[in-house]
């Protein structure tokens, strides 16, 4: 078996300039494109690193060859991240990075839904649908309705994925009247501080 590095360096360095592997690595940069494939069968190509859902492609500026990684690969060897023509430092690479992992899951939630609201021409999902699109959230009623026609048809999605918003008081509402079993079916979609205010508005955690 190849160590890590050794495994990175077989990888990277004859699409390289350099034979050095921190000199090489510095010749790559994120080209802004990723795929979403939405099971997680990939693997890295830099380290090999398998069961990626997400791709983001790296390019050397030297050779112009290019590799499809993990986000955490590019995090970890420190490859070039730019935003308007400036490399950014780690911090701000890793919140680039995640907004582009938010994109493709909010894009995989419409396309579920999309695919939900054709099948069963249903008017609420349609409104669902053109409230995700403009807002890129749930109310918790529609959350409810959207998560209990996607498990019906047996639709590969993850709630979490989605977001829910309770800024408005109706939400509150509209989610402590809501009866437990249906908090529930939600919960993966609520975060930990949505979780907590519906402990407050009465109901209890699920429990698996
Ligand atoms: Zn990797």
């Amino acid at each position: 078996m190849t160590s890590y590095p050794q495994r990175v360096a077989e990888n990277v360095l004859p699409l390289s300039v350099s034979g050095e592997l921190s000199e090489a690595l510095k010749e790559w940069y994120f080209t802004e494109r990723t795929e979403d494939h939405e099971v997680a069968t990939e693997s890295c190509e830099l380290c090999d690193q398998e069961q990626l859902r997400y791709h983001f492609e790296i390019e050397n500026k030297n050779t112009r060859k290019r590799l499809w990684v993990g986000s955490s690969c590019i995090l970890r060897f420190n490859v070039a991240v730019y935003e308007n023509g400036l490399v950014l430092d780690k911090k701000s690479a890793e919140r680039k990075l995640n907004k582009h992992i938010a994109k493709m899951r909010l894009d995989a939630c419409i396309n579920s839904l999309n695919a939900l609201a054709k099948k069963e021409q249903n008017p609420i999902l349609d409104s669902a649908l053109s409230y995700y699109q403009k807002n890129k959230c749930l109310t918790p009623k529609f959350a409810f309705v959207v998560f209990w026609r996607l498990d019906s048809q047996k639709f590969d999605y993850h709630p979490s994925f989605f977001k829910i918003s309770l800024k408005r008081d109706s939400h509150k509402r509209d989610l402590a009247n809501m009866p437990t079993d249906r908090v529930h079916l939600i919960w993966k979609a609520l975060s930990p501080n949505q979780r907590k205010m519906a402990i407050k508005l009465g109901h209890t955690e699920p429990s698996t």
